[in-house]
This record gives structure tokens, sequence and C-alpha cells, in this order.
């Protein structure tokens, strides 16, 4: 059986290396548009800031051990179309020259890019985006070359803040620009004003509810504005306004996407034309809680989506069993996390939420270094079924850990009466007799009369 991959990234490689684990005689191929296989995009904002020295080091495998696998590797191929009716696909390498790569299975494994906000001036040298292995490297060697003193990040999703403390690390006065109410729009305003306040005490401006228009080059530096009004000079620009499904192949071939842009697939992670299956930040998502399709591009996901891709390509039979929304980020010595749905989110959703807040200290407060957790638990009202969380705190106090607690329950689908129930671990120095979880959801649990 011969499976072509395009894409060489978490779900791609995952893919192929399922495949051969699950079917050792297939001739499984892997195009690449880059030559940076098997990477973790996810370390780029920390080999910026210094923290990992050596790009080379971001790969998740080395080139050998990714031959010993027994897949064949095409590097700087840049997939250009996909025939499914007589099933190959052509691409073209940095000559320009074209090779046809046919198929039995196909896995579309293009990942994402970086939303590209219509402001005039994006593409002017000195702004740049955070996807790729390339972007890194430009923004690292850009940074070496002219050491900017003042950068400006418009954005303040996850990459965005931790691209604030990368620059900061390098002695770079930061601001960001944020249009949404608060940091981080994807916590609630409250945890998101937590964020801003260390963000200042950091000495980073942060200015929120502001939508830029425009990007100019005055001078030696680059100015944003909003409207007619000039928010900010810097001489390094970073867009982080989010990822986009990168499905123009897939669209091109009439593979049907879904609601959300992003190509439409099943729990076999099957696509709608024949024999080709889509995995990763190209593809959508099954939300285990609303029982929807979403998009929600993580590598996370992207591992697992890829694998499921891979052993059915090469006549498996598993399922993805779907996401419930869990995502955490570290910004200088805070750490935000959450799960499942916010309180707006579940309401659009049809359930009947109700959300308590707490603040709790991360362990036994005798014991030296204990610190103080702020959660908000969301269940709802009607069935006493837990629908999500967010949790925020000092770096070292478990807190992605205990996000993944509250994940592992929303998973199995449990109550917040379930959460308090658990039997989960108990010394001094790491926890207290009841953990900080449970004491959320014994609060909620009286809060509602349950
Ligand atoms: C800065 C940053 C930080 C992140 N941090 C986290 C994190 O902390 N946690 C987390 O869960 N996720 C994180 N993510 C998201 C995560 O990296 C992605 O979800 C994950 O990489 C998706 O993997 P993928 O294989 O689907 O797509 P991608 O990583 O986008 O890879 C797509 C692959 O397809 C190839 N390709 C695309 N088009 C073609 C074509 N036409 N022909 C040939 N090849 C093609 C590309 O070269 C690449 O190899 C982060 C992302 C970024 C950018």
């Amino acid at each position: 059986m011969r499976i072509l991959i395009i894409g060489g990234s978490d779900a791609g490689i995952s893919a192929g290396l399922r495949v051969r684990e699950f079917d050792p005689e297939s001739e499984v191929t892997v195009l690449i548009k880059d030559a940076y296989p098997n990477f973790s995009i996810c370390g780029l904002p920390f080999y910026i800031g210094g923290e990992v020295e050596d790009w080379r080091s971001l790969a998740h495998r080395s080139m050998d051990q990714l031959q010993e696998s027994g897949i064949r590797w095409m590097l700087n191929q840049t997939v250009t179309c996909i025939n499914n009716k007589q099933k190959q696909v052509v691409a073209v390498n940095k000559a320009n020259s074209g090779t046809a790569f046919p198929y039995d299975k196909l896995i579309i494994a293009t990942g994402a890019a970086s939303a590209r906000p219509p402001i005039p001036g994006c593409d002017l040298p000195g702004v740049f985006f955070m996807r790729f292995m390339g972007d890194g490297l430009a923004v690292r060697a850009y940074l070496e070359k002219f050491r900017p003193g003042r950068a400006t990040i418009i954005g303040s999703g996850y990459i965005g803040m931790e691209m604030a403390e990368s620059l900061c690390r390098r002695g770079i006065s930061v601001m960001i620009i944020e249009m949404a109410a608060s940091v981080m729009p994807s916590v609630d305003k409250k945890f998101g004003d937590l964020l801003e306040d260390m963000l200042k005490a950091r000495g980073i401006r942060v200015f929120t509810g502001i939508k830029i228009s425009l990007i100019e080059k005055t001078g030696g530096h680059l100015t944003v504005y909003s409207g007619e009004e000039t928010i900010a000079e810097s001489e390094f620009i970073l867009v982080a306004a989010g990822a986009k499904p990168s499905v123009e192949l897939a669209a091109d071939a009439n593979i049907p996407l879904g609601k959300t842009g992003a190509i439409r697939v099943n729990e076999k992670m099957e696509t709608h034309a024949p024999d080709i299956y889509a995995a990763g930040d190209c593809a959508q998502t099954l939300h285990r809680l609303t029982g929807e399709y979403t998009y929600m591009p993580l590598g996370t996901t992207a591992h697992k989506q890829g694998r499921i891709a891979g052993e059915n390509a090469a006549a498996g039979n598993a399922t993805f069993k779907g996401i419930v929304g869990t995502q955490s980020l570290k910004v200088f010595d805070l750490v935000a996390a959450r799960t499942g749905l916010r309180d707006i989110e579940a309401k659009a959703h049809g359930f009947d939420p109700i959300t308590i807040d707490m603040e709790a200290p991360d362990h036994k407060a005798y014991y030296p270094g204990a610190t103080s957790m702020h959660i908000g638990l969301t269940g709802d009202r009607t069935t006493g079924r837990l629908l999500g969380a967010q949790i925020i705190g000092q770096h070292g106090a478990e807190i992605s850990k205990r996000i993944d607690i509250i994940a592992a329950a929303l998973y199995s689908g449990l109550t917040v009466a379930d959460l308090v129930d658990y039997d989960l671990s108990y010394t001094p120095p790491l926890s207290s007799p009841w953990d900080p979880v449970q004491t959320a959801a014994a609060k909620w649990l009286n809060h509602c009369n349950f």
C-alpha cells in the first residue's frame, strides 16, 4: 500500500510513524514544503527568548531517527495540487520542477498559517508573523542583526503572550495591543486582568480594546495606528492574530470544508473524498462537550489526530475521541490554563451554567512557598454536570496538572460532585487534604444547593 502524506509536522509525522508501526510493509512518503521535518514550532518563542540556544534542539526527532523509520522524506517539496480521480498529487521543488506522486491513500496534514488581519503595512520589513520554523529563524536573525529597542505585539493570544516574555528577555521594551477587552481572550476577563497586572509589573505596556488599522514605516521606525490615532512606534512588530487552517489544496480538489473553514472529517479522520484523510491544524475537531465540530488548532490534538489518520489509512479502525478544549500558558512566573467551556460558551451551547470563583493556596500554607491560585469552575445548574474550569497561579504550583484533572473528568462526562470524590494525592508541600480543585467543586455544590 502506498501512503502519501502532505506535511511533516506534528500531524504528518505522527501519521507516518503510526502507518509504519501498524503496517511495516507499507510504502510511506512524506512531502514537506520546508526543510524542517518534525520540529516543535511550540518551542519557537523559547528559541527567540534564548532559553533554547540552538534551533536544532527544537527537533522532536533527529533526521537520523526519522530515516530509521523507513519513511521516504521529501523535503522542500510544495504540493500544488491533489488529483483525487487519478490518485496522485503534484509537488514542485525549489527549482520549480514538478513531480507527480501517486497514492493509494492520502493524508493531508498541511497545518495552519498565521491569520493575516487586513492591516495595510503587514508586509513591511520589520513586521513578522510566528508560525513556521522559517519565521522563528528570521525573527531571531533580525533581532540579533538590528537589535531593536522597542517591539509592538499585535494580539495577545498565547503566542503573543509567550513572545512578550521572549522579547523582554532580550532587553526589548514591549508593548502589547489587543483588540478584545482583556489580554488572552480565551480566558474570562478577570483572569486576563490578572495576567495584564503581571505584565505591567514586568514593565510591558498593555493596551486593550484597540483595533489596529494601519502600519507605516516612518523614518527609522514602524508606527501603528488605530484610525487617525498613533498607538505605538517601534523597530519590530509581531502580528499574532491567530491561526487559520491551510485548506487551499483540499478546497481546490473539491474536498469539503466544514463550517469552521477547516477540512471536514469524521471520527476516523476521513474526509468526504475517497481514500483521503486529514489531521491536525488543517482539520476540524470534535468537541466532546458540545458534540459539534470546532476549530482549535493545538499540537496535542494534531499528534492524536495524525496517529488515528495513519492507523486508518493503513487499514486500521481507530476513532478520534474528541477534545474538551484544554490549553495552558506560562508567561513569566504565571501559568494560566483552561479546559471545557466558559460560562458564555456553555450558555451558547444550550447549557445552564453557573460559575464560581475562588482563591486557594497551592499547598498547606504552613509549608514554605505556598502561593495563591485563582480558580473559576463552571457546572450545569440543572444536571450538575461539570462544564469547565480556568485556573491561574504561579509557575511551580501545578496549575496545568490541576486543569488536567478537570480535563480528565470532563472527558469522562462527570459531574461536579464526582470531582469532590476523586482520590487525589496529598502531602503538605504539594497540596491539601482537599485539593484546590475539590474545594472549588465543593463551593460550586454549596452555591447551587446540590
Ligand atoms: C509559536 C507557537 C507556539 C505554539 N505552542 C503550542 C503549545 O504550547 N501547545 C500546543 O498544543 N500547541 C501549540 N502550538 C500549536 C501547534 O504547534 C500546532 O497545533 C501544531 O504544530 C499543528 O501541527 P500540524 O502538523 O497540524 O501543522 P503544522 O505544524 O502547521 O505543519 C504543517 C506541515 O505541512 C507542511 N505543508 C503545508 N502546506 C504544504 C504543501 N502545500 N506542500 C507540502 N507541505 C506542506 C508544512 O511544511 C508543515 O510541515 C503552537 C504554535 C505556534 C506557532
